[in-house]
């Protein structure tokens, strides 16, 4: 479709912008001033259209189903967006909280982040939170930073944090960054068993972290077991709360025996998120990691004022610029009052419910390596259609021509061919059917006609790409249908 310039007609006037009161030659040098206005001469009609039309070409939750699995790309309320919105909020300058003298100025803001730790402490059965890290990534390494900060403080020295091999990418990527050394522990029928952590569980072990469900979408059952011989070594659990979507309210990670937690506020609870952010990941932490949370820390007085407190001796220091994203968990805080306790469970329930019914409804056409009862995603493989030369890569583009979003596919790396999806609760019987029906139709192509899969997509602006080569050897432009 080209870019806005190449359908400038020369003459043509949508707008008339005011002269400026003071010409620009007065702030800058008249040699560096580009010369005609720059702007394509185009009617406002043309804009518009020409704006709509790439907007379309977007892919998002408000036109599309979105199986992503692990990302949680649920439907965010527009309601949010509103309170955000609020020029109270919107308008807030967060240098307001530090002027001497205008505490009473940011009092509504300062509310927020303190009743959103107390909301998130409650439903994560923790001691406290804090809001400040910006990301799931973020979060993880601000716990494992408490973590490190907990064990100097006694005097252990201990080098090793332990990640299962089903872990999302950022666990090992967070531990390393904050210095440790990451050992994997192997996973048998999907989950980690007592005997597999005990092969690798030894003094040096600071840490163990654990995603529960894990990426396959099931839920550890060896626990109780686990949490008990790790404390017993003084190493701390991590909590990866990034599917916390499928257990709000029905399991209480501090309840469980874990001694930190990150939640992803942007999959969980409803907040937008893509194209890489804005995020928010904050951390949850057992009362003896409280002295270490990052600064600041917002304290309620008796009289119900509220300040940002800096005293903390032991913290870990800042680790975000002012207070996190404050309009991302804004809109989380938002979305659980709106919910409530009743709310977010249900959320919850069918969220597990929809997943379930997708993976009995393809059980028949896919392989399924954990065939039973998962939480709120589930992992195919396409090991038999690979046979035929079709693979999870050509299954994804296939689902592309039929119009919907691919699901997260050779995630985790533990399930050949694997394909995960995740449909959220936010979405009907009718899309999760339309999905499946598109999918049965493709395993049946995938035996019929496998070449016709090979090829997809056909339907989109751009074909099927050699990949290694679109990285190495692009072809940059705006030249698309
Ligand atoms: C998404 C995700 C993360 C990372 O979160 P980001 O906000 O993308 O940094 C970590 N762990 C799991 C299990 C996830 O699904």
């Amino acid at each position: 479709m080209g870019t806005v310039f190449k359908k400038s007609v020369p003459g043509r006037e949508g707008v008339w912008p005011e002269k400026p009161a003071t010409k620009v030659e007065y702030y800058i040098p008249s040699e560096l001033l580009r010369k005609g206005s720059g702007m394509p001469s185009l009617s406002e009609l043309d804009v518009v259209r020409h704006f709509t039309k790439l907007s379309m070409k977007n892919y998002g939750v408000d036109s599309n189903f979105y199986p992503l699995g692990s990302c949680t790309m649920k439907y965010n309320p527009k309601f949010t967006e509103q309170v955000a919105a609020l020029p109270g909020f919107a308008r807030l300058h967060p240098a307001v909280s530090q002027l001497k003298g205008a505490g009473h100025l940011c009092q509504g803001a300062l509310e927020v982040i303190f009743e959103t730790e107390r909301l998130l402490s409650e439903l994560c059965g923790m001691a406290d939170f804090t809001m400040h890290p910006m990301a799931g990534a973020h979060g993880e390494l601000t716990g494992v930073m408490l973590i490190a900060a907990y064990h100097r403080d006694k005097g252990n020295k201990k080098t090793k944090v332990i990640c299962p091999d089903s872990a999302h990418g950022t666990n090992p990527a967070s531990a390393t960054i904050a210095g440790y050394e990451v050992v994997s522990v192997e996973s048998h029928d999907g989950i980690i068993t007592p005997e597999a952590l005990a092969e690798v569980l030894d003094d040096d072990v600071a840490a163990v972290m654990m995603t529960c469900p894990n990426t396959l979408g099931l839920f550890e059952k060896h626990l109780p077991e686990i949490v008990k011989m790790i404390h017993d070594k003084d190493a701390l659990l991590y909590y990866d709360g990034a599917n916390m979507n499928a257990v709000m309210g029905k399991m209480r990670v501090g309840d469980a025996g874990f001694d930190v937690v990150h939640l992803n506020l942007h999959k969980t609870l409803a907040t937008p998120h893509g194209g890489g952010g804005p995020g928010s990941g904050p951390v949850g932490v057992c009362e003896k990691l409280t002295p270490f949370l990052p600064i600041s820390r917002v304290k309620k007085l008796e009289d119900g004022q509220y300040y940002l407190s800096y005293d903390a001796p032991k913290s870990i220091g800042y680790v975000a610029p002012f207070y996190g994203n404050f309009g991302v968990y804004l809109k989380a805080y938002a979305y659980m009052l709106r919910l409530g306790r009743k709310g977010l469970i249900r959320a919850t329930e069918n969220a597990v419910l929809n997943a379930n019914y997708m993976r009995k409804r393809l059980e028949k056409y896919f392989e399924i390596p954990y065939n039973r009862i998962c939480m709120h995603e589930f992992v195919l493989s396409a090991v038999n259609q690979a046979k035929n030369g079709v693979r999870a890569l050509d299954v994804a583009k296939a689902l592309l021509d039929k119009g919907h979003h691919a699901p997260t596919i050779y995630f985790p790396l533990i399930v050949k061919e694997c394909m995960m999806i995740e449909p959220t609760e936010t979405e009907s019987k009718e899309t999760l059917d339309l999905f499946v029906n598109d999918l049965i139709e493709i395993a049946k192509l995938a035996n019929q006609n496998p070449d016709f899969i090979k090829n997809a997509p056909v339907t989109l602006p751009v074909s099927r790409l050699d990949e290694t080569k679109a990285a190495r050897d692009m072809v940059i432009t705006d030249d698309i249908k």
